[in-house]
């Protein structure tokens, strides 16, 4: 076969195994083979640099940053939606509605009644929830991806293409698509790539986003496309531009065609007809919104059919044909009642308000953020304010502002510390940021244990905050390797630990030396290196020695490595004391080597082929997966004549089906747990 053909079946096969994973959900290829193919096919492309195509699927991974980025304009405008909190805009826009593309207006007798009610009950509006992230218009060219333009000023925008080809479920190449077919949508951030790029940037020392949308802006604004390719965005299709040839008569018609061609579309969706209908909908989307996973602020209510959306027409700023509903973030008053300066395991303090009382979007919020000690003084918040409190996007409460009219002349104001409240060391103040630079700080020390002893790490369980304290301020544990220093007669030492208690704390620490290389690599606080880092770590090395003995420049060519993560590992491993916390480890007999070097001997599903299926009663579906990669098991998506075991749990469809018609044993959850439980040697 020759090049350019080899070139093009790898680009192909890729595509097949993106379209299955994304689109079907279905997996078609394990990660490693994806893998294989896909560094043959970079090695071809690096080689033969004359096939190049700007959509090979090697442009996941970023490519070379670019200078600037080219503004273009937009070939249609791009409009943004009026925006309504208000339940009586709602019902005049169905109103409004109902009066341009009803009758003649003096046919109806009431033309305040609710537009369901009135002569034209036949027009469908179709409701999806608004993503909280940043609006981007696609372009498609005879199939191929050649544009992705911010909204900018919705006349002209700038052109992210090299960022937005990283985003991973999105399709470059379409077949049978229009000519010409502009998708508009939101690129966003789910929740737990959120979650998990904050993590690693507070353990890393960086300022955090305060909010998933800000994450995602700040991401594509990176004119080096890897930062967009480590940060796992999102897309959803919300409407369309030019399109050469009509993909259906309305938009419930075009999603489904935007569906087929592999395209994520914004769901769930679902039509109604009038504006009571429309209320209650709104009300079901603000009880779900919660548990999709990914961030919306509103709910978006368009004409279904495309005629009556050209009747409807445009204003000079927005459709007249839509509305999006914003849900309000819900604020409370209540008073402050104190600050305290919390100090993080990488040192910064941070200032965190505790309140009276108050009920907020369903939960009693007691604490909330001040953000820093420059946000305190420009709002200038004073204890014993009446301030109003906000749960938007974010995860924490926020203190939004001090209610002036509230004040008596009794508040006090806030000020920076300025010496360490766990250490008293004297702090070191960065802009708005305040660090305590002691290594041996309490506070430091207590957190660092706490995240090292925590579920995804080390997992000792019965080892929680408060015990961490307590083992910290007596002086008992001041390294990671005290840890394993520890005894049942120092433990009883303790208030309110007794003898039993104390005996499985210690058990639960012993067995914890058998963790392995990934997770006590993600459980020292090292910059940029949690879960996935340290799991790419423990695949690539052996043991600590190893990891030892590599360069910075080792450490770049691991996947997903930057030059900065790999610095940043580097200098703690060699300047930041980083081996001796290794070898400490090792001397007290912790195992700190891959689970690649053990995993023949010591994994008791090393032969199995396992599928996970259902809902699980109580382990998450990537948990479980977890746990069975753990155990040596391999984790593929779809049932096929090499599965030996279905997972399954309740819901769980076509899998099991196909699964018993191949003969494959269908197992449970407490097989998986019964085999956690019993370790083998
Ligand atoms: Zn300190």
């Amino acid at each position: 076969m020759d090049v350019e053909a080899k070139i093009s079946e790898l680009r192909s096969k890729i595509r097949e195994a993106d379209h299955a994973y994304y689109v079907d959900a279905n997996p078609v290829l394990g990660d490693a083979a994806y893998d294989r193919l896909l560094s043959e096919l970079v090695d071809l492309e690096r080689q033969y640099p004359e096939f190049f195509d700007p959509n090979s699927p090697t442009v996941r991974v970023g490519g070379a940053p670019l200078d600037a980025f080219a503004s273009q304009a937009h070939e249609r405008p791009m409009l943004s939606l009026d925006n309504t909190y208000e339940h009586d805009d709602l019902q005049e826009w169905f109103d409004r509605v109902a009066r341009s593309i009803g009758s003649e207006p003096s046919v109806h007798p009431e033309p305040h009644s609710l537009f369901g009610d009135q002569a034209v009950p036949d027009v469908l509006v179709a409701l999806e929830p608004k993503v909280d992230g940043v609006a981007v218009s696609l372009r498609w060219e005879r199939g191929k991806l050649v544009l992705a333009l911010t909204r900018g000023d919705g006349v002209r925008g700038d052109d992210i293409v090299q960022q937005v080809r990283t985003i991973r479920n999105l399709p470059l190449v379409l077949s049978s698509a229009p000519e010409v077919l502009e998708v508009r949508g939101e690129i966003f951030m789910d929740d737990a790539s959120f979650a998990h790029l904050n993590a690693t940037r507070e353990s890393a020392g960086l300022p955090l986003f305060a909010n998933a949308r800000n994450a995602t802006a700040g991401t594509l604004k990176s004119l080096d496309p890897s930062v967009a390719a480590e940060r796992q965005l999102r897309f959803v299709a919300h409407g369309l531009g030019v399109v050469s040839t009509e993909l259906g008569s309305s938009w419930s018609d075009s999603r489904c065609r935007l569906e087929a061609f592999g395209i994520p579309v914004n769901g769930p969706s679902v039509l109604v007809r009038g504006a009571s209908e429309a209320v209650s909908e709104i009300g079901r989307f603000d009880q779900l919104r919660h548990t999709l996973g990914y961030p919306t602020d509103g709910v978006v209510l368009r004409i279904d059919d495309f005629a009556l959306q050209d009747q409807l027409g445009l204003t000079s700023r927005a459709p007249r044909w839509a509305i999006a509903w914003k849900f309000a973030a819900e604020q409370a008053p209540t008073r402050l009642l104190d600050v305290e300066w919390q100090v993080g395991k990488g040192g910064t303090l941070t200032p965190r308000a505790t309140m009276a009382p108050v009920f907020l979007a369903g939960t009693t919020v007691q604490h909330a953020s001040l953000h820093n000690i420059e946000e305190i003084e420009r709002k200038d918040i004073r204890i014993g304010d009446t301030v109003l409190v906000e749960k938007a996007g974010e995860i924490i409460p926020q203190v939004v502002q001090p209610i002036l009219a509230e004040r008596t002349g009794l508040e006090r104001p806030i000020v920076a510390p300025e010496v360490c409240p766990s250490c008293g060391q004297p702090l070191v103040r960065v802009g708005p940021k305040i660090y305590c630079i002691n290594p041996s700080c309490p506070a430091q020390i207590r957190e660092k244990l706490a995240w090292f002893a925590g579920r995804d790490q080390m997992d000792i369980s019965g080892l929680g905050d408060k015990l961490v304290a307590q083992l910290v301020d007596a002086g008992l544990v001041n390294t990671f390797a005290d840890l394993w220093r520890l005894d049942v007669q120092s433990l009883m030492g303790l208030e309110k630990v007794a003898e039993k208690s104390a005996t499985s704390l210690i058990e639960a620490i012993d067995q914890a030396r058998g963790q392995g290389l990934a997770r006590v690599l993600s459980g020292l606080g090292i910059p940029q290196v949690g879960v996935v880092a340290a799991r790419t770590l423990a695949e690539h090395f052996d043991d600590h020695h190893q990891l030892l003995a590599a360069s910075a420049v080792d450490f770049e060519a691991l996947p997903d490595f930057g030059e900065i993560t790999a610095q940043l590992l580097w200098r703690w491993l060699h300047k930041q004391g980083g081996e001796t916390v290794l070898s400490d480890l090792a001397e007290m007999g912790v195992d700190l080597r891959s689970v690649r070097a053990e995993s023949s001997q010591l994994q008791s599903l090393a032969d199995c082929v396992v599928v996970v299926t259902g809902t699980l009663p109580t382990l998450g579906r990537k948990d479980a997966e977890a746990r069975l990669r753990e155990l040596g098991a391999t984790v593929t998506g779809s049932v096929s004549a090499k599965t030996t075991h279905l997972l399954a749990g309740e819901k769980a469809g076509s899998k099991l089906t196909k699964a018993q018609s191949l003969g494959v044993q269908v197992v449970n959850e407490a097989w998986l747990l019964a085999h956690l439980d019993t370790p083998s040697e």
